[in-house]
């Protein structure tokens, strides 16, 4: 069959009909889930639950329409520019309508079951700190990740297709050997430190600090960064995060601990860090599959700035600490230099996400060299405590006293989601290529920070991720933005000159 361009405008017009409509449900889902993590009533579960799988059901079968399949056949990508939106948004929807075709529906049901089962196993295991009562539940779940990886296919482990879903083009074969270079530079590191670094004292960190004045210190710090709360908001939970429910509207959670000032001060910096990346999708890609970030490691990348290049530097303290101070008179008597070493204070701890900029990488290599055994069979889920502990002791040179804060910390594999623990890490190591690039290209950024003004900063990250929404694949991203292909080596570099310096070692 010929098409006329005529013909093939009229295609595309339907074609993103179709799409646009998906992905107004997809938003209405995140809504659901948004006020389901918020304000609903805990009496609602089951009906939400069941919200929610309607919606996730219409998704699934409007990814299955024949007219879509239609659309795309009448549609030659060919036809248009390599580099064009139009040719970006065909490449997305084959690639999400085959995933939903790779899937058989039958299974797609149990698995979902079978997840929502194991968070609810799980938590109770966590409370009792109990990892026999999770044990048979997590044989299932690793049964199923592995089918749910022969059913995507996969040419060297199965492994990859599970983290392709979060990180696409990444690979174990990728993933080894940036973790053992991370591993023989960052386990000298910490021990150097605690053998050899200045004791440094977290106490002013650790005061009592009221809630509604860390809210307000919170506002101002992501506002200046350039959060947009005309088109976002902030809300308590118990487990923060940032959700889109569209690229007018994102909102992110927090927190407070009455006692330490940091989990609320870097999670919302954090959460304000994803939904900036979220909040620059242009206009043209609104109601598309284009819109939003493009994968868990450079949306990671992009909340970890914000946290730790920018939050956690004593450039961006040099201008905030005094309106700190100014808000908590009792920091007064401590000193900038002072304020800056607790908030970066480096110790090997059970719990990841409490971790320091250092350590965090090492309880991340933990689960994936983990999750990795248990995929391959080569551990028995059953073995699972006394190889996490074995790792613990080798790796951060401690060991759990219980599963709780053991190897049942951690929800993720309560919901089978293997694979995806390693984006957190790309996230740490992209996070810095691109922060040398924007430096690079303004080389007076750190000046500007200290001076409180983070628009060059920001406009950078713009121009160079936000705006591309999900039209690249995460490594052409990063390629076009910094020039470079991933590599651990700049953010190596940053943790040493940072802590050597910090620890006088
Ligand atoms: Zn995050």
């Amino acid at each position: 069959m010929t098409t006329t361009p005529t013909d093939r405008q009229d295609t595309l017009a339907k074609l993103k009909k179709h799409l646009a409509t998906t992905s107004d449900l997809e938003q209405i889902g995140a809504l659901l889930n948004w006020d389901q993590n918020t304000y609903m009533p805990a009496g609602a579960a089951t009906a939400r639950g069941q919200q929610m799988a309607t919606l996730g059901r219409l998704v699934h079968e409007r990814r299955l329409e024949p007219s879509l399949t239609d659309y795309l056949d009448e549609l030659d990508a060919r036809s248009f520019d390599e580099d064009s939106d139009d040719a970006a948004l065909l490449r997305v929807t084959r690639r999400d309508v085959a995933m939903a075709r790779k899937i058989p529906s039958d299974f797609l049901e149990e698995f979902t079951r079978l997840q929502s089962e194991g968070q609810h196993v799980w938590a109770k295991a966590r409370a009792d700190a109990d990892f026999s009562q999770f044990a048979p539940t997590l044989k299932k779940l690793v049964d199923y990740a592995r089918r749910q990886a022969d059913y995507l296919g996969y040419d060297d482990h199965p492994y990859d297709a599970l983290h392709d879903l979060y990180e696409r083009g990444s690979s174990v074969a990728k993933l080894r050997p940036m973790f053992a270079r991370l591993r023989e530079v960052s386990v000298p590191l910490v021990r150097d430190i605690v053998e050899k670094g200045r004791d440094i004292d977290v106490a002013p960190v650790q005061q009592s600090f009221d809630e509604s004045k860390q809210e307000q210190f919170g506002v101002e710090a992501v506002s200046a960064f350039g959060y947009d709360f005309t088109r976002g908001r902030i809300d308590r939970t118990v487990h923060p995060f940032a959700t889109d429910i569209s690229q007018y509207d994102v909102r992110i959670t927090t927190r407070y601990q009455p006692n330490f000032l940091n989990p609320a001060l870097f999670g919302t910096m954090h959460e304000a860090g994803h939904a900036m990346y979220e909040q620059g999708s242009p206009d043209r890609f609104y109601r598309t599959p284009l819109a939003g970030g493009v994968s868990l490691g450079i949306h990671e990348s992009q909340s970890r700035l914000w946290e730790n290049l920018v939050g956690r530097s004593r450039a961006y303290w040099q201008h905030a600490y005094p309106r700190l101070q100014e808000v908590f008179p009792q920091l007064e008597a401590t000193s900038l230099d002072d304020f800056y070493a607790a908030i970066n204070k480096v110790e090997p701890s059970f719990i990841r996400v409490e971790a320091d900029e250092i350590t965090y990488n090492l309880h991340v290599m933990v689960r994936f060299e983990l999750e990795l055994a248990m995929l391959e069979g080569s551990l028995d889920v059953d073995d699972l405590p006394d190889a996490w502990n074995a790792k613990y002791e080798e790796y951060l040179g401690v060991t759990p006293p219980d599963d709780a804060i053991g190897c049942l910390q951690d929800i993720h594999w309560s919901f089978g989601a293997l694979g995806y623990f390693p984006t957190y890490t790309l996230g740490n190591v992209i996070s810095v290529q691109l922060f040398d690039a924007a430096k690079a290209a303004h080389p007076s950024l750190e000046d500007d920070i200290a001076a409180g003004n983070f628009t060059p900063l920001f406009t950078w990250l713009r121009e160079n991720v936000h705006q591309h929404g999900k039209k690249y694949d995460p490594d052409v991203l990063l390629k076009k933005a910094t020039g470079r292909d991933l590599d651990p080596q700049p953010y190596l570099d940053y943790l040493d000159r940072k802590f050597r310096s910090l620890y006088g070692i």
